[in-house]
């Protein structure tokens, strides 16, 4: 079909064009007019010669500040993408690639990596990236894709935090506020030098602020190459690192990995083999076994669990999830992360049944009665 229309195109421009052109050679005379003036000739041949210097530097200011009002060519990430559903995406054709980023070529950053909040809403960023590359850049790791990084976070682990948001999930949470990170190519593709090159600039305003460098998503584990690299790069400026994961795919993590991951934060999103397929669409024993092998490597683990009314907010269930925890040794605290609604509006805009449309965030009460039943398990929770 686009081959087609492209078809029925060229003829029609080609026909103007051809008019453009007559109507150009028959209206255009003037410029030898012009030069037939009397006045002009007057000109010496040096004074010919400096206008002609001077009109060619004009037109090369003119076609340089056309070049700096233009967006760079990586810029459909600087101007935000209208999302299309996922209906629309699948019956049109593909878009003309607005970025051509090939694998292992350090690319300029667009302006709006640097989001003020992983809730802006972005899509399509990495839509011209070949797929050759995308897999490349997945089997080394050079390469990644970034939904945003931003800065200043106090709730991304200890002290304040500059955050790379990666994308891809496999997960399909109901109360996921970010479903735009769950597509890879909605994503920025970044090399890890150039990421690496970025956070460099806040290292030392980390360390005074004890704080670091987290990797969250999306799922960062889904690009685990390019995750590892770039935990290593801070770990070489001596920046704490931290990665929040759902831990499905922890496995794919060497123990040497491991030693490059200050903190996992690890979300326990309900217990249960038939209550975790019903939320996440997953199996939960990833997940724990990954959590029993940061334990036996004692690497430490922050626990993240989202209190959501009528879902996750079983008193048992959330019993069963301190008593885990409990066991591991490994847990330094868990955090209750009341359910809210900021992330609601992309589920509309990128056109997904969202099942939690009128459920409100939990009472203080129900989160309190949360937090009590992590602290009888003996954890430090808030
Ligand atoms: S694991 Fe995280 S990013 Fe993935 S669907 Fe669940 S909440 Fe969303």
């Amino acid at each position: 079909m686009a081959e087609a229309r492209a078809k029925s195109r060229k003829p029609r421009r080609s026909s103007k064009a051809s008019k453009r052109s007559k109507s150009s050679r028959s209206a255009k005379p003037s410029k030898s007019s012009r030069s037939a003036k009397p006045a002009k000739p007057a000109k010496t041949k040096r004074a010919a010669e400096s206008a002609k210097r001077a009109k060619s530097a004009r037109s090369a200011r003119s076609a340089k500040s056309a070049k700096s009002r233009q967006p760079p060519k990586t810029a459909s990430a600087a101007k935000p993408p209208k999302a299309r559903s996922p209906k629309s995406a699948k019956t049109a054709a593909p878009p003309a690639p607005a970025i051509a980023v090939k694998a292992h070529e350090p690319q300029p950053l667009p302006l709006s990596l640097t989001a003020k909040s992983p809730f802006e809403m972005r899509v399509h960023l990495g839509d011209g990236v070949p797929e050759t590359d995308v897999q490349s850049a997945l089997d080394s790791g050079d390469m990644g894709f970034l939904h945003s990084f931003t800065t200043g976070s106090t709730v991304d682990g200890p002290g304040v935090r500059v955050v790379a948001w990666t994308t891809g999930c496999g997960w399909r949470c109901r109360y996921c506020h970010n479903p735009d990170t769950w597509t890879m190519r909605n994503g920025y593709p970044i090399s890890v030098a150039k990421a690496a090159e970025e956070l460099g600039k806040y290292r030392h305003g980390l360390k005074v602020m004890a704080g670091g460098f987290t990797i969250s998503g999306g799922e960062p584990l889904m690009q685990h190459r390019f995750v590892v690299k770039l935990l290593t790069a801070a770990k070489k400026m001596g920046i704490h690192t931290t990665i929040e994961s759902n831990g499905f795919f922890g496995e794919r993590l060497s123990d040497a990995d491991l030693e490059q991951i200050d903190l996992v934060m690890l979300g326990l999103k309900t217990w249960g083999k038939e209550r975790h397929e019903e939320l996440t669409g997953r199996d939960i024993e990833p997940t724990l076994a990954f959590a029993r092998r940061l334990a036996a490597r004692k690497r430490k683990i922050w626990v993240r669990f989202v209190l959501v009314p009528n879902l996750t907010d079983d008193i048992d269930e959330i019993g069963k999830i301190a008593e885990f925890a409990a066991g591991l040794g490994n847990v330094e605290r868990v955090e209750v992360l009341p359910f809210h609604q900021m992330g609601r509006y992309k589920w509309h805009e990128l056109g997904i049944r969202y099942h939690l449309e009128k459920t409100e965030p939990p009472t203080t009460e129900s989160v309190d009665r949360a937090l009590q039943v992590f602290r009888s398990a003996g954890l430090e929770a808030y």
